[in-house]
């Protein structure tokens, strides 16, 4: 259940993609030659310091936004060869976008926030209804359908974000801070959810997280320092488990290879990375006191993906 993939094609390609940016005639170089594939049903956490270019390196995976130089490739489709139309849609079919303020629309029920992307696809009414509630369903918000953003908690909203998110069947779901408004014990329940997703759906996950405990239960984690991968390992334990060894990511000056586990690209347990740290079960909906993030004005054109 991964989209509209190829069999054997990765979900993302990147080989020495840079992004720079022109601010008052000054060049910024963001990403200065990252290269990475993202395999279906890999478990990802990218991390660094604040103005390490994570979110100019999501915003390039997730198609928002096009390289300098360098090849990047989504779904089988080098996105220079595509025009703007086309990178929609190809978004679309291919990544799932989850924020840390959520985004949702806020005068639009939970099942219309999901159904929005399915909008693009030129599915019926009924059939975009349907294939919402089923989803909200799998994230726990079964009964809460007709409920406003502003009647939800925050550990609900990012439910009906990430319902929103994987209700096109996308490849890729990209996670940018998903825990970052959440109350420790909300964002713990979040992030197994997403790891269930992961693993049971074959979705790939990739998540941009400040937070090395976080980081630290992802299978495979991407250091990013001054536009630079610094270094990519896989893990076959997640460290958080108590007895993984500290959890540290801070990469060493010269950049870590790849793990024994982790050979290349196509990482032998890519497909079901998701495992480590699913809980197998299904979380209830969130506890616990959690603080209002309250959806932003301008959230009204930020869909999940949906073009
Ligand atoms: P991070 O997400 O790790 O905090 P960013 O990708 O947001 O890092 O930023 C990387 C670098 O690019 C920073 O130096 C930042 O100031 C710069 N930058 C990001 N977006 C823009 C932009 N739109 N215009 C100019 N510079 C930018």
């Amino acid at each position: 259940m991964t989209g509209a993939l190829p069999t054997g094609v990765p979900a993302i390609e990147a080989v020495d993609v840079s992004r720079t940016y022109e601010l008052d005639g000054v060049s910024v170089p963001a990403l200065r030659g990252v290269s990475l594939t993202i395999d279906p049903g890999e478990y990802v956490a990218v991390i660094g310091p604040s103005g390490s270019g994570k979110s100019t390196l999501m915003h390039l995976l997730g198609g928002l936004d096009r390289p300098s130089g360098g090849r990047l490739v989504i779904g089988g489709r080098d996105v220079t060869t595509l025009s703007a139309p086309e990178l929609a849609t190809l978004r679309n079919r291919t990544i799932g976008f989850v924020f840390q303020a959520f985004h949702l629309l806020p005068r639009t029920s939970a099942v219309d926030n999901v159904a929005l992307p399915l909008v693009y696809r030129g599915i019926g009414a009924r059939q975009r209804r349907d294939r919402a509630a089923a989803m909200l369903g799998r994230v726990g918000l079964g009964h809460r359908l007709d409920h406003r953003p502003n009647q939800l908690s925050g550990g609900e909203q990012q439910r009906v974000a990430i319902a929103r998110a994987l209700v096109t069947d996308p490849a890729v779901l990209l996670a940018d801070e998903p825990t970052g408004n959440l109350d420790t014990g909300t964002g713990e329940a979040v992030l197994e959810l997403l790891e269930q997703l992961n693993a049971e759906s074959g979705v790939a996950l990739v998540m941009v997280t400040h937070d090395q405990e976080v980081a630290a239960r992802a299978r495979r984690r991407i250091a990013v320092r001054d536009g630079l991968i610094r270094s990519d390992t896989f893990h076959d334990r997640p460290l958080s488990g108590g007895d993984g060894g500290p959890a540290t990511l801070d990469p060493a000056p010269s950049a870590e290879p790849r793990s024994a586990s982790g050979s290349g690209p196509g990482h032998p347990s890519g497909g079901s990375g998701g495992a480590a740290g699913a809980t197998g079960r299904l979380p209830r909906t969130s506890g616990g006191p959690e603080r209002a993030p309250g959806p932003r004005p301008d959230a009204e054109t930020g869909s999940g993906g949906a073009g």
